[in-house]
């Protein structure tokens, strides 16, 4: 166990904001983990897990211990006629396993390709891009249950998963630690390209029979021209999720907002609801490119605050509480942070 003293944390998050932990302890495997959770440092303080640190605002210097989970590791561990079982560990990179499954034309996750993180921190708030969430792949979570020092495994059914959300971002956030995953990817490809960014890229590279690489290939394109790289700009990609709201609400959006984008959903049969995008309502409040001291909403993309350098993490907090007031002004709609706040 290697305890760090008053550490930085601007290199483990991705807005850099320069706060610093107590104690900082990094495991590789679940043996250094269980050691931990025993130690009296561990015990005496309060702790954050983390992983790639790209959905955290740090607001204020962590008064505990930080965990670094850093458990390295992919395999095959099942084979069927059309489904390939992998687990991945959870400190792996997000990235470079959806690259690992389109190495080996395991599909599946191509749409979520370049989202920043580690395997680990996904199911937590059920990652989701381009009409693609990893509840559709996502077969088992193991988790260490902090209090019982077990572990536990949960199904698809058991995450109970929703737009950016999962039972380990409520009733279970902070009481476990999510070890590995399991996900259950197609031998046979049912590409998703229902989104018009996709559609207009493949079009662009004049690509009609798309295989997972050409997906993979287009959505890191897209992102990369409209996304600030946090290694350059300090962000954590969406702050807030979009709003979805009922028939009778959005009735009245409607009539009031005629050219505004809506998207009907379709995942609750009894009652109709309509998601509008975020990005768009915080534009039209006259947010977007808008610098205010060091942080703003980003030029190219109004729903990512970021950091222009010396960024606090209150300053984005602030600007983040401004911009959802306004949008409640002028909308009547209420926008949550999708980004976990630490203040
Ligand atoms: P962290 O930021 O380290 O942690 C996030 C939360 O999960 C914290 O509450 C932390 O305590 C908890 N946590 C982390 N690891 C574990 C663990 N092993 N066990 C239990 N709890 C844990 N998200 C999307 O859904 N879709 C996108 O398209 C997307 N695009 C992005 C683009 C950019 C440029 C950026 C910066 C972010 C984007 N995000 C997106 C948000 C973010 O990348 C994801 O939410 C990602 O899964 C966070 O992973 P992380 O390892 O960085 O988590
Ligand atoms: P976009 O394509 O400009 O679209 C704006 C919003 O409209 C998106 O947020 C998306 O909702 C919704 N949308 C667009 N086409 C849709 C369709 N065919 N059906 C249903 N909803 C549709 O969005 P963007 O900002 O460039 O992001 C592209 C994708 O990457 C989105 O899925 C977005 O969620 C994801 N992304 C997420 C983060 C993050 O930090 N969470 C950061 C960057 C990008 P959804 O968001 O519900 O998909």
């Amino acid at each position: 166990m290697n305890l760090i003293e008053n550490i930085s944390l601007k290199p483990y998050n991705t807005f850099q904001i320069d706060v610093s932990a107590k104690y900082f302890l990094e495991f590789t495997n679940i043996d250094e983990l269980e050691e931990i959770l025993n130690s009296t440092v561990y015990k005496e303080n309060k702790s954050l897990i983390i992983g790639g640190g790209s959905n955290l605002l740090l607001c204020k210097n962590f008064d505990g211990v930080i965990l670094k989970n850093s458990i390295k590791g992919i395999s095959i561990i099942k084979e069927t006629e059309n489904h390939i079982y992998v687990k991945a560990n959870a400190g792996e990179s997000w990235h470079e396993f959806v690259m690992y499954c389109i190495e080996n034309n395991f599909a599946g996750v191509e749409n979520l390709s370049l989202i920043p993180g580690c395997v680990g921190a996904s199911p937590m708030q059920n990652i989701g891009a381009y009409g693609v969430e990893i509840k559709d792949v996502l077969h088992e979570v193991e988790a260490l249950n902090i209090p019982t020092n077990q572990l536990e495994y949960f199904n698809n059914e058991d995450c109970k998963f929703g737009y950016r959300e999962s039972i380990f971002k409520n009733t279970h956030k902070d009481k476990y630690i999510i070890t590995s995953v399991v996900f259950c990817l197609n031998k046979k490809a049912i590409l998703n390209i229902s989104y018009g960014a996709i559609k207009d890229e493949l079009a662009k590279k004049q690509i009609q029979n798309p295989n997972i690489k050409d997906i993979s290939d287009a959505v890191i394109a897209i992102r990369s021209s409209k996304l600030p790289d946090p290694k350059i700009l300090g962000n954590a990609g969406s702050f807030f999720k979009n709003p979805e709201i009922d028939e009778i609400s959005f009735k009245e959006f409607h009539e009031a907002n005629p050219t505004a984008p809506y998207y009907e959903l379709t995942n609750n049969i009894s009652e109709k609801q309509y998601k509008i995008p975020a990005g768009w309502l915080i534009e039209q409040c006259g947010w977007k490119g808008k610098v205010i001291g060091n942080t703003g909403s980003h030029k190219d993309q109004a729903l990512v605050l970021v950091n222009y350098g010396n960024a606090e993490g209150e300053e984005i907090y602030q600007l983040a509480l401004a911009i959802q007031q306004s949008v409640k002004e002028k909308f009547n709609i209420t926008i949550s942070p999708e980004v976990n706040i630490y203040r």
